[in-house]
């Protein structure tokens, strides 16, 4: 199935309700004595819009549309949050009801993780320096702090106020100077939070002038718990795409493998290969994901930052998909060896790879495998070394 195809109709679709709100914005008549027409009027007219177009965005489940497939009731949903066009699919007589709650609970996580929102618990803590955190959340820093230390440091959560300075986190990108560089990179010290564990709930303080962000873990967490709400209603297969993210619950309904397509990063419209697998968590970490052109060099910038230097992590990858039968770990694994390269990345797979297998593409396009996934996955055109436990 060509999920980029419908993530341009989701797009366009949401595109097309935006038009009609702001179209209703601007020609809606200005209403009571207290209106009164100019630019300040204006601005703020302007400001709800944005305002709107961000909810807009930011919170929308389409319609849950069910057909049905070998006699099973095959519900889908697309669904717009964490700025990622997502479509939920599962198979099941209450597959209807899974995919909704499924659907709401995204959202529910969204308000809870979203930097942006700013009465999330990760918001709230990046605007006061410290606040309680839920279980869920709670979760994800666990596996951050785990990650952060197997991988020395290549995955720190609070690289926050760096990807600010590049404008990552607004879409105002620039390449920062140097110096900003160096300032900004004291605050980029995941050891620096304290993450209280003894008050209920726990609670988490950063260090002086530290931010902190989960876009490294949130969305195979929400994967999971996706694929967690597809086994509670007694689901028995399902297909779960959070953007370049997919975790497969169960198998096909004809009891084959999912079919997987790795997007090749060197061709945005075509894949490099195809992995069969059942139950698991899919999740790619690429250069070419959210990046932004220098106009004056003409350099490429991408989203995925070096803790230890400040800059978009560059080591020769240009992907990094981590297959897991657990979501999160898959996510935050996916971000950490883009950082850690091709050698730091093979170390930590044989030293802790007990449960993940990966898919590393180098920018020349040749593809390495872990040898767990050397049956699993099949090319047409591109060189494929393995790598072994020893
Ligand atoms: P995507 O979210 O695009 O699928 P990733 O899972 O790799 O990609 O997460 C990238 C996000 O993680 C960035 O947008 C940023 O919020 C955050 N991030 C970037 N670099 C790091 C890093 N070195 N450690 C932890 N988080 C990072
Ligand atoms: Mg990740």
């Amino acid at each position: 199935m060509n999920w980029f195809g419908r993530k341009k109709t989701m797009v366009l679709t949401l595109g097309l309700i935006l038009g009609l709100v702001l179209a209703g914005c601007s020609t809606a008549p200005s209403s009571g004595e207290e209106s009164v027409p100019g630019e300040a009027q204006e601005k703020t007219q302007e400001e709800t819009q944005e305002e709107a177009l961000k909810d807009m965005l930011d919170d929308v489940i389409g319609e849950v549309t069910v057909t049905e497939e070998g006699g099973i009731p095959c519900a889908s949903v697309d669904v717009y949050a964490m700025t990622t066009a997502m479509q939920l699919k599962g198979y099941g007589e209450r597959a209807k009801e899974a995919v909704q709650a499924a659907a709401e609970e995204i959202l529910r996580l969204d308000r809870l993780l979203s930097v942006g929102k700013a009465e999330s618990e990760i918001a709230v803590i990046n605007r006061d320096g410290r606040g309680p955190v839920s279980a869920d959340t709670l979760e994800m820093l666990r596996e951050a702090v785990r990650v952060h230390e197997r991988s020395g440091g290549a995955l720190d959560i609070s690289i926050y106020p760096m990807m600010d300075l590049w404008g990552f986190t607004s879409e105002n990108y620039r390449v920062p100077s140097e110096e900003e560089i160096r300032e900004t990179l004291a605050l980029v010290d995941q050891t620096r939070l304290v993450i209280d564990e003894s008050t209920d709930p726990a609670t988490v303080t950063l260090g002086e002038g530290q931010g902190i962000d989960l876009g490294a873990v949130a969305k195979g967490f929400t994967s999971a718990r996706v694929a967690q709400i597809f086994k509670d209603y007694g689901l028995t297969s399902g297909l779960i795409y959070l953007g370049g993210n997919v975790q497969c619950y169960g198998s096909k309904v004809s009891g084959a493998d999912w079919r997987i397509g790795i997007q090749d990063p060197g061709n945005a419209a075509g894949i490099a290969g195809i992995l069969e697998v059942s139950n698991m968590a899919v999740i790619t970490s690429g250069a070419y994901e959210r990046c932004f052109t220098d106009q004056e060099t003409g350099k490429t910038y991408h989203h995925i930052l070096d803790p230890s230097t400040g800059y978009p992590a560059e080591t020769g990858l240009s992907s990094v998909t981590i297959v897991s039968s657990d979501g999160m770990l898959a996510d935050t694994l996916s971000t950490a060896c883009f950082v850690l390269g091709l050698d730091g990345s093979t170390d930590y797979w044989r030293e802790y790879g007990d449960d993940f297998e990966m898919i590393l593409l180098d920018e020349d396009g040749t593809i390495y495998l872990t040898e767990g996934l050397e049956k699993k996955f099949t090319t047409q055109d591109h060189k494929v070394k393995i790598l072994y436990r020893k």
